[in-house]
């Protein structure tokens, strides 16, 4: 049985800031720079979602793309897009909304609802420059 990878990609907007209150400022300025300003900003955020899985030969498909962009709307972009994480998104108030605690989150809500396959990787684009790869480990 022939294995592929599917993959959909989503967007959304959200603000945030990284701040350590266990740390002093001058520690946060210094180690989060730009994304430690006291009243947040924003990032334009792509999501990339990875299903691995067998083909199945009753439609050729290893998951139906429409199907997972629902659940992953429903699930991920739902909770975060033109939201504040830190103030908005309770799994954050004990967490840094970097974009590795992000990808975390995402995997967390998406992971159960793959109906056929399974998540193979999350990678989350907080710039066009950087993304950070989850794998569920
Ligand atoms: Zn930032």
């Amino acid at each position: 049985m022939a294995r592929c990878v599917v993959a959909r990609r989503l967007h959304f907007n959200a603000a945030h800031r990284l701040h350590n209150p266990a740390r002093s400022d001058e520690w946060n300025r210094e180690t989060f720079g730009p994304c430690n300003n006291p009243n947040y900003h924003g990032h334009n955020y792509e999501l990339d979602i990875l299903v691995e899985g067998d083909i199945d030969p009753d439609t050729g498909y290893v998951v139906d793309v429409a199907i997972l962009k629902q659940l992953a709307e429903a699930a991920i972009v739902a909770h975060l897009d033109h939201k504040n994480l830190n103030l908005d998104v309770p799994w954050f108030r004990n967490r840094l909304p970097s974009a590795e605690n992000i990808a975390v989150f995402c995997w967390e809500q998406l992971a159960p609802r793959i109906p056929r396959g399974r998540l193979a990787r999350i990678r989350l684009w907080e710039t066009p420059r950087n993304y950070v790869d989850y794998e569920g480990k």
